[in-house]
C-alpha cells in the first residue's frame, strides 16, 4: 500500500491514514512541535533540561528539544539519573554519551550510588522483603528528587520528559484506579498544581504520541538504542495497567488517545478542584513537597540510608550544603 501524500511505499498506518518513512517523519515531529507551541511547554527565555536515559523515548525527546531548542535559540542541555540497574541502565547510558556526543549536547550524569551510597539494585531486594515497596516505586521517588534537584541546580527553567501518550494513559488510569484524583490534577502536558522556585515545572512534548509512534520515529531516525526493557518493569501495577490498556486498544483503536483527550477535558475542573493546596518545603531536605516529609526522605528512613555531607553533584558543581547519602546498614 502507498503514503496517501505520495506514491511511495507506506510504513505507517493509523485510522485509515497511510504514510511513507519521509511522512511519517514529518508528520511526528509537527505533532510535537505543535504540542510544544499549544501548550507553551518551552519559551524563549527558558534553560531547558531534558530528562533522558538513552531509551528509545528519552532520545526521542531529547532530538525534537534539541530541534526546537536551536532553532529558536534556547538553551538546552540533558540530565541522566543512573539508579544502577545492571544490565540496563549502563547499556541505556552508552547509548546515550554516544548520541550526545554526536550531537554536541552537554550531558550530566547523577549516580544515585554516589549520592546515596547504595544502587537501586542493592535497595530493591530490602525494599521489597521488608517494606513491600515495589523497585518502580523506589526508583519513582528517588528519580523524581534527583531530577527536580539537580535541574534546579543547573539553573533548569523547565524539565523535559519523555512521557508519551501511553504513559500519560496509564497514569490517568492507574491513579483513577487508587482513587487518587489529587495525581490526576497534578497531570497534564505541563505538571504540577502551583508554582514554587523550588520546583522545575515538568514538560511533555511528546504528550499525543504513542509508544508506537515514537519507537517507529526512533528506528527510522536510526538512532542507536537499547530497545530491552528494564528488568523490573514486570513487577510494577503501571506493566498490569499497560497490559490492559493495549489489550482495550487492539479491540478500540484509538482509546489510548480517547482517555488522554478525556481526561484533558476535565482537567481544568481538577486543577481548580485542587489548587489551594500549596508545596511545603520537607523538613529534612528543603525540596517542595506535599506533606511534611518528602516522600525521597521518608523512603530514606525506611531503607535505613544514613546522610553524610559529601557533595551531591558528581559534575563537581556540589554545593556545600548539599548531603550525599550512605547505607546505616548493608543490603
Ligand atoms: S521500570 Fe521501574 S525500576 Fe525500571 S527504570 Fe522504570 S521505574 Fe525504574
Ligand atoms: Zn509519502
Ligand atoms: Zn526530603
Amino acid at each position: 500500500m502507498n503514503c496517501s501524500k505520495c506514491n511511495e511505499k507506506a510504513i505507517y498506518s493509523n485510522c485509515g491514514m497511510l504514510l511513507c518513512k519521509n511522512h511519517f517523519l514529518s508528520y511526528f515531529e509537527a505533532k510535537v512541535i505543535r504540542t510544544i507551541n499549544r501548550y507553551g511547554l518551552i519559551k524563549k527565555n527558558d534553560i531547558v533540561c531534558v530528562a533522558t536515559s538513552g531509551g528509545k523515548d528519552s532520545l526521542a525527546v531529547l532530538f525534537m528539544t534539541m530541534v526546537y531548542c536551536r532553532r529558536n535559540k534556547i538553551d538546552f542541555f540533558a540530565l541522566a539519573i543512573d539508579e544502577g540497574i545492571s544490565g540496563y541502565r549502563d547499556a541505556t547510558l552508552t547509548d546515550l554519551r554516544k548520541f550526545c556526543g554526536d550531537n554536541g549536547i552537554n550531558l550530566h550524569v547523577v549516580q544515585i550510588k554516589e549520592t546515596m551510597g547504595v544502587t537501586l539494585d542493592e535497595m530493591k531486594e530490602s525494599a521489597i522483603k521488608e517494606f513491600g515497596k515495589k523497585p518502580c516505586t523506589v526508583c519513582g521517588i528517588l528519580r523524581r528528587s534527583f531530577l527536580n534537584k539537580n535541574a534546579r541546580k543547573l539553573g533548569a527553567t523547565k524539565l523535559v520528559t519523555g512521557h508519551n501518550l501511553d504513559d500519560e494513559s496509564q497514569s490517568f488510569m492507574m491513579n483513577t484506579l487508587l482513587g487518587n484524583m489529587r495525581h490526576n490534577a497534578a497531570m497534564g502536558p505541563i505538571t504540577g498544581l502551583s508554582e514554587n522556585s523550588m520546583f522545575v515545572p515538568r514538560v511533555k512534548p511528546l504528550y499525543f504520541v504513542s509508544e508506537k509512534e515514537t519507537r517507529l520515529f526512533a528506528l527510522l531516525k536510526g538512532f542507536d538504542v537499547n530497545f530491552a526493557e528494564c528488568p523490573n518493569i514486570g513487577m510494577s501495577f503501571r506493566a498490569v495497567v499497560r497490559d490492559a490498556l493495549n489489550e482495550i486498544e487492539a479491540k478500540l483503536p484509538g482509546a489510548k488517545n480517547s482517555i488522554v483527550n478525556s481526561f484533558l477535558e476535565i482537567l481544568p475542573e481538577l486543577k481548580e478542584k485542587y489548587k489551594g493546596k500549596q508545596f511545603m518545603i520537607c523538613e529534612r531536605c528543603g525540596e517542595p513537597c506535599a506533606g511534611k516529609i518528602c516522600n525521597a526522605c521518608t523512603l530514606e528512613e525506611q531503607l535505613g540510608v544514613k546522610r553524610q555531607q559529601i557533595s551531591l553533584f558528581s559534575c563537581g558543581h556540589g554545593d556545600a550544603d548539599e548531603a550525599i547519602k550512605l547505607p546505616s546498614k548493608i543490603f
